[in-house]
């Protein structure tokens, strides 16, 4: 292809500059090998054990993912490993090869042939499908052991292929990819995700690439205007190379900020706190990074076990969490299972509408021994430091108060027995269900600080289920409606002096954020990844700015216009900050 520039998506920030190389995703034309009968069980072990070297390569890429990133990033390659260990999918495998007598590879992508007859047909379910092939085809790719004609060239490198799937990054090794341009992935699928964790720009929506592209073809790629230069001349590479010393600068600017303590331009200090799922996320943050951990979701504690953790075991475990937050406060979220989340040894009922059924802090008060053991824990392990206890999924007012007269019963057990907690621990609710939030003055005085889930909040307001793909287009944080009962649970929390926090992904957002200080929040608990980010941009903000956007939004009639308006402040606000780091200001 001769030089020109081609136009795509961002899905992942930055600028990437080096050679192209085209990975071949394609599953090709499998041979077809008809077997003889005493070939038939040799064949299904080398299925079986192709199966198992592709479960270890996940682990692996888990590992990876989650030292460069985050557990929650690295969970991708946990579902991956779970949909290659599905029985129902061996067994139809198996019995392909046993009735048609074919090879392990032919049998496996007559399989996936049916993956695709299930999912090609809707459009909304299409993602889903290639998903569901994703980790298949590293097991095919095994099978033909064709993986040396898939694999990139040594050295950095730009990945150019068809679809961005977690499996085309199982392809990085050590650092070595610069870049990534696709024809087809978005920015919510696993491996969308998995790029902006990584940190590796990438731009999808580039039609025909694999076909028209050949491997060692420069480009230029940009993740922040979806722009891809092919064959660039030297001015184009100058101007490209200088953007992106430019955003090297900026994250070398957001590291050094983000362990300052969080403010606005005018200097008013603002909260930023953490949301983390399991203690290794604490073990690397910064002691500076953040006020505290406003978000520990314990379920994930609970789900890494093989059984409920006794009262002595949580003790020990929410200590632990205590001592990696460095003394600053710890919000323990109790048990928030249910919806999505289930624990291997808890029995659920099979729900047609898990997200509005039996979850958070309904199963607590339907099993109240686990509820008496966790709150009864993280009494005890106040002795070692500032907790607060937070409940998920409050509806009225009557389980706050229930929970709050709980609470106060095994304190008098607790001083009966001479045990050791903090008095002062502190009871907080979530606002997530509407009907919570609408009804707070019922509640309030009840409560020692309160803290908004938008993710919950969103989907229970708009009335779409944040994990179905079929309605995902319409799930927006930005719509007015949810905007204008942020802003009202904010002036109650004013008016009553309750400490409020948003913990949902807006809050992790810079443009969400920016929102959020026009609505009246002051206190943010985001991903541990997301921290420094948003710590850069609050220095660039004046409440007043802030006012003024919220002003607008809360006029507009749609999520779209609110995102419009919000995107082009954000950005006019980053472009003021001039990214001095100390490095250049020696220079
Ligand atoms: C929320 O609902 O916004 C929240 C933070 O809780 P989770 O995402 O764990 O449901
Ligand atoms: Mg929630």
């Amino acid at each position: 292809m001769a030089r020109k520039t081609l136009k795509g998506t961002p899905i992942a920030a930055g600028v990437g500059i080096g050679p192209a190389v085209v990975v071949e995703q394609g599953l090709g034309d499998v041979p077809i090998r008809h077997l003889e009968s005493d070939e038939v069980e040799h064949e299904i072990q080398r299925f079986e054990l192709a199966r198992a070297r592709v479960e270890i390569q996940l682990d692996r890429m888990r590992t990876f993912v989650e030292e460069k990133s985050n557990d929650a990033d690295a969970l991708i390659f946990a579902a991956q490993k779970a949909v290659i260990q599905d029985a129902s999918i061996h067994e139809a495998v198996d019995e392909i090869i046993r009735a048609e007598r074919i090879g392990a590879e032919g049998a496996l992508q007559r399989q996936i042939a049916k993956f695709d007859e299930l999912f090609l047909g809707a459009e909304d379910f299409r993602q889903l499908g290639s998903e569901m092939r994703d980790p298949w085809r590293l097991v095919l790719q095994d099978l033909a052991a064709d993986r040396e004609a898939v694999m990139p060239a040594d050295g950095p490198r730009i990945l150019v292929a068809d679809q961005l799937t977690p499996s085309l990054l199982s392809r990085v090794h050590g650092g070595s990819v610069l870049g990534i341009a696709v024809t087809r992935g978005n920015r919510y699928s696993h491996g969308g995700i998995l790029v902006q964790a990584l940190g590796i720009p990438a731009v999808s929506g580039l039609p025909n690439l694999t076909a028209t592209l050949e491997s060692g073809t420069p480009l230029i790629v940009s993740g922040d205007t979806g722009e891809v230069v092919v064959e660039p001349d030297q001015d184009e590479l100058r101007r490209w190379a200088r953007i992106q010393s430019d955003q090297d600068r900026k994250a070398q600017w957001l590291v050094e900020k983000a362990l300052e303590p969080a403010a606005l331009a005018d200097g008013r200090p603002v909260e930023v706190l953490l949301n983390v799922e399991t203690l290794r996320d604490l073990e690397d943050v910064e002691a500076d990074l953040a006020d505290g951990v406003g978000l520990l979701r314990t379920e994930f504690l609970y789900m890494e076990r093989k059984e409920f953790p006794s009262e002595n075991e949580q003790v020990a475990i929410y200590q632990e969490a205590l001592a990696a937050a460095h003394g600053k406060p710890v919000v323990f979220r109790t048990l928030d299972i249910g919806g999505d989340k289930r624990l291997p040894y808890f029995q659920m009922p099979e729900e047609e509408n898990p997200a509005m059924g039996w979850r958070g802090l309904r199963v607590s008060m339907a099993w109240r021994d686990l509820f008496y053991v966790q709150l009864r824990a993280l009494l005890r392990a106040s002795a070692a430091g500032p907790v607060r206890i937070l409940l998920p999924m409050v509806t009225t007012a009557s389980e706050v108060k229930e929970t709050r007269a709980i609470l106060e019963g095994l304190k008098e057990d607790l001083r009966r027995a001479h045990e050791p907690f903090d008095e002062e621990v502190a009871l907080g609710a979530m606002l997530e269900v509407p009907a919570a939030a609408l009804t707070l003055d019922q509640f309030i005085d009840d409560v020692d600080f309160l803290s908004i889930g938008t993710n919950d909040l969103v989907q229970y307001m708009l009335a779409v289920d944040r994990d179905n793909p079929w309605v995902a287009g319409l799930y927006d944080p930005m719509h007015p409606a949810v905007l204008g009962l942020i802003q009202a649970v904010a002036k109650r929390a004013r008016t009553h002096k309750t400490p409020l926090s948003v913990c949902g992904e807006m809050a992790g957002d810079p443009a969400g954020v920016l929102l959020l200080l026009g609505l009246g929040i002051r206190s943010f608990s985001m991903s541990p990844v997301m921290a420094p980010v948003v710590k850069g941009f609050l220095h660039a903000v004046l409440p007043e700015e802030a006012d003024e956007v919220a002003g607008l939004a809360l006029r507009e009639s749609d999520a779209a216009g609110v995102a419009r308006l919000v995107d082009e402040r954000t950005a006019i606000l980053w472009s003021r900050i001039r990214f001095q780091t100390a490095e250049s200001k020696r220079h």
